[in-house]
This record gives C-alpha cells, structure tokens and sequence, in this order.
C-alpha cells in the first residue's frame, strides 16, 4: 500500500519509516522463507500463490498503519442541545495482531467520555478502535492509545475504555489455555475521579466484577 502518512508524528500512530519499506516481491519472498521453514515446499501447486496472498492479508491486517487515529476525530460537532451526559459504545468487535508473535487479538472495545461540549460521530470510535487494532499490539498499550487520543483531540471532561481480548498466542501455543480473556481498561479525568461516573460506565458495558479491583 501507499498511502501517505499525515501529519501527526506523535507517539500513538508510529509506523515504520517508508522509506526503506521492502517491496511487495521481497515480501513475497519472505513468506516462501517461512514456508521452507515450516517444512512444506513453497514450488508446490498448493502454495504457488500464498506468498501473494499472504502478503495481501497483511496490508488488510495492518491497515491501520495507513490511518491518522486524529484525524479520524477531527471532525466534530458542537450543536448537541445541551447533552452532556456519557456517551458510550459498547462491544466493539477488534481483531488486533499480538506484537510478540503476529497471531490475532481478538476481542471487544467499550469506549466512552463525557463531552465537554464537543461529540463526535459515533462511528468515529469505532474507526479509532480499528485504526489501533489493526496494527502489531500489545493489548495495554492499544488501551491506552485509544484513551488517550480521545482525550487528547475531543478535550472532555473524561474517557473510560475496556478491552477485552482472546490471545491466540496463549490458545494455540505457550500455555495453550483457550477461554481466558485479558480485561485492559483505562479511565482518565473524571472516570478516574469520580467513582458514580465510574460506577455508571461498568454498570453500561456489564462488566463491574471484571473492574471492581482494577482502576487505572
Ligand atoms: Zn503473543
């Protein structure tokens, strides 16, 4: 892919330098490495093609290196008649890549704040969500990437967000203890301050023997 990187150099949407990004056949050739090294044989009718379709499911799982997780919330509106109360988007489905092993995060987002006069379309949360799922992750810092760029461009009086996750990197190798989730969760301003605007989140997304000892 070529899509060219925007202007926002922070922290929270590094991508590689694309200067020196590998070309699409050198990619190609890099999986015919794996596959010899799995032991098959990458000349086989079988596999002829999975180099380039393997290279094409990258670009879509990691397709979130291409897009600015501000400028997805750049766009907002003032005109909410005075609401000013939660806005929350619960059980946001993501699939994320563990950054340790390249196999898939699975799991569900609930993202919410508390508007300081300005909202944004809800389905920009869900976009904030993928633009960081779809990149190699850890689920702590996918977390904290998520809070912290709404709090950074919406300014509001605070941001609650809870992951949940499958690691397949612990169901199908390492311990290999299917059925466990990892809960992450971060909570600034006065999701953090306040515990009945606490309370009034985990009680939406139904989940508060999950956060009962876990307030960061
Ligand atoms: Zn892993």
């Amino acid at each position: 892919m070529n899509a060219p990187r925007k202007n926002h150099h922070t922290d929270s949407d590094i991508s590689a330098d694309q200067a020196d990004r590998p070309t699409r056949e050198e990619a190609e050739a890099a999986v015919r490495v794996l596959l010899r090294w799995a032991g098959d044989d990458p000349r086989r009718e079988g596999l002829l093609d999975t180099p380039g379709r393997v290279v094409r499911a990258h670009e879509e799982f990691f397709v979130g290196y291409t897009q600015d997780p501000h400028e997805i919330l750049a766009r907002t509106f003032s005109e909410v008649h005075g609401y000013d109360e939660m806005i929350v988007l619960k059980d946001i489905r993501f699939e994320s890549y563990c950054e340790h092993h390249m196999v898939p995060i699975i799991g569900r987002a609930h993202v919410a704040y508390l508007p300081n006069e300005r909202v944004v379309g809800i389905s920009k949360l869900a976009r904030l969500v993928d633009a960081f799922a779809k990149r190699l992750q850890i689920q702590e810092k996918m977390t904290a990437q998520i809070a912290d760029t709404l709090n950074e461009v919406l300014q509001p009086l605070g941001v609650g967000v809870i992951l949940e996750a499958a690691h397949q990197c612990m169901s199908t190798r390492g311990v290999h203890k299917a059925g466990v989730s990892m809960v992450t969760s971060r909570m600034l301003g006065s999701f953090r301050d306040d515990p009945s605007t606490r309370r009034e989140f985990l009680s939406i997304v139904g989940n508060q023997t999950a956060f009962s000892v876990s307030n960061t």
